[in-house]
């Protein structure tokens, strides 16, 4: 069935054919909406409050108490809920905030956008998350803060960056985009901010939220989410409401809201189908390891991607050649400062990060999602297989 996985492990040589591994395209993530789902969220259609009402207090409810913390913010995406972490800590014009060099563009963008300086910590080579031990050499006297993103859900090594944030009195802001459902994600944290874009563990079609056990940026973000006002749907048959700072329609709908608190209760069972998965996939790597080389984990995650790291391969031929055989790869991610945006800004910086950069020319995402099949992983297994032979 899986030829040439087969004849890769047994050492045999075969002849290739012309046809993909796979006939239909396997994503590299993708949802899992159940009947449950879609009758939450017809129950809101059919209701009266489509935004503003009582279903996004009730899902920030649901994700604090499974988090553990007291106060939550939901937001229209997982970039709008950085903005409000930016926000709630009041960042100043100039301001530094230590970001990881290899992440989605929106954790550097968040203090870029807000007047900050985002500035490049180099990452660990076998985990990609921020390296702890690089980051008390890039605080200055205008640091303010650190964000650390749990890369492919892996959390970071928090107690560490928890007690170089204290000795510097800096604010530490979880990116944990990846890693809603890993244990203790955010424990650590000033503030924490999640995603529920459909890649990710948890969906509401777009969607963020930020948790935090501080009621002053609870505060803060619920204003700064609504144009600086606040109106919760509760008062909003008062005339008189006042501005008090700007702010931005950040809020979530309450169609979205029924999806994510019905998405919730099935987070544990998410993340359980993936480490099945990643278990699968490590094991069978095992024959290909001259080739392919899985990150380390040593705290919990989520496995949000499954991101490999190739030996002696060029990655952007592998690639396409993998989608050639229908598999849906990708790379997660390249160094942010080698984006246009920051290298006309900042001028070119190549060789910041040494490890970030390096890495990213031998990283490679493969599908992984709840609903994928052992066969679906073993398809993936066959294209690797038959591109190395
Ligand atoms: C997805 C993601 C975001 C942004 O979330 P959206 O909901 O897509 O806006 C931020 N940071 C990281 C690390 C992400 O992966």
């Amino acid at each position: 069935m899986y030829k040439y996985f087969d004849a890769f492990k047994s050492n045999m040589k075969i002849v290739k054919d012309d046809t993909p591994v796979r006939q239909n395209v396997l994503a590299y993530g993708k949802q899992s909406i159940d009947a449950d789902d879609i009758e939450s969220v017809v129950k809101v259609l059919k209701g009266d409050y489509l935004t503003t009402g009582p279903y996004v207090k009730q899902f920030e409810d649901d994700v604090a108490k499974y988090v553990g913390k007291k106060y939550a913010v939901a937001t229209s995406n997982g970039t709008t809920s950085l903005y409000c972490a930016i926000y709630a800590i009041d960042l100043k014009h100039g301001d530094e905030v230590i970001v990881p060099a290899i992440s989605f563009v929106s954790t550097a963008n968040c203090v870029e956008f807000m007047g900050g300086v985002p500035v490049f910590c180099d990452v660990e080579p076998d985990t990609l998350n921020i390296d702890p031990n690089k980051i008390e050499k890039l605080i200055t006297v205008k640091t303010r803060a650190i964000i650390a993103v749990d890369f492919a859900g892996q959390l970071c090594n928090y107690a560490k960056i928890r007690e170089i944030a204290d000795k510097y009195n800096l604010k530490l802001i979880a990116d944990a985009a990846h890693s809603i459902g890993a244990h203790g994600v955010g424990a650590l944290c000033d503030l924490t901010s999640l995603s529920f874009h459909p890649v990710k563990i948890i969906t509401t079609g777009e969607g963020g939220m930020v948790v935090t056990d501080n009621l002053d940026y609870y505060n803060r973000m619920m204003m700064f989410r609504s144009h600086g006002i606040n109106n919760d749907y509760k008062s909003r048959y008062l005339h008189y409401y006042d501005m008090k700072d700007i702010g931005f329609n950040y809020r979530l709908t309450d169609i979205q809201a029924a999806l994510g608190t019905s998405q919730l209760k099935k987070a544990d069972k998410f993340v359980a189908r993936r480490k099945e998965i990643v278990a699968l996939y490590n094991k069978e790597l095992q024959y290909l390891k001259d080739y392919i080389e899985p990150l380390t984990h040593k705290y919990d995650s989520t496995h949000h991607i499954y991101v490999v790291k190739l030996k002696n391969l060029n990655r952007d031929k592998f690639f396409e050649r993998m989608k050639a055989e229908n598999i849906g790869v990708n790379v997660h991610y390249r160094p942010i400062y080698l984006h246009s945006y920051y290298q006309n800004k900042y001028g070119d910086r190549t060789g910041l990060c040494p490890i970030a950069e390096q890495v990213y020319q031998q990283i490679i995402t493969l599908p992984i999602y709840y609903s994928m099949t052992n066969d679906d992983v073993y398809s993936v297994l066959d294209a690797i297989c038959k591109i190395l032979m």
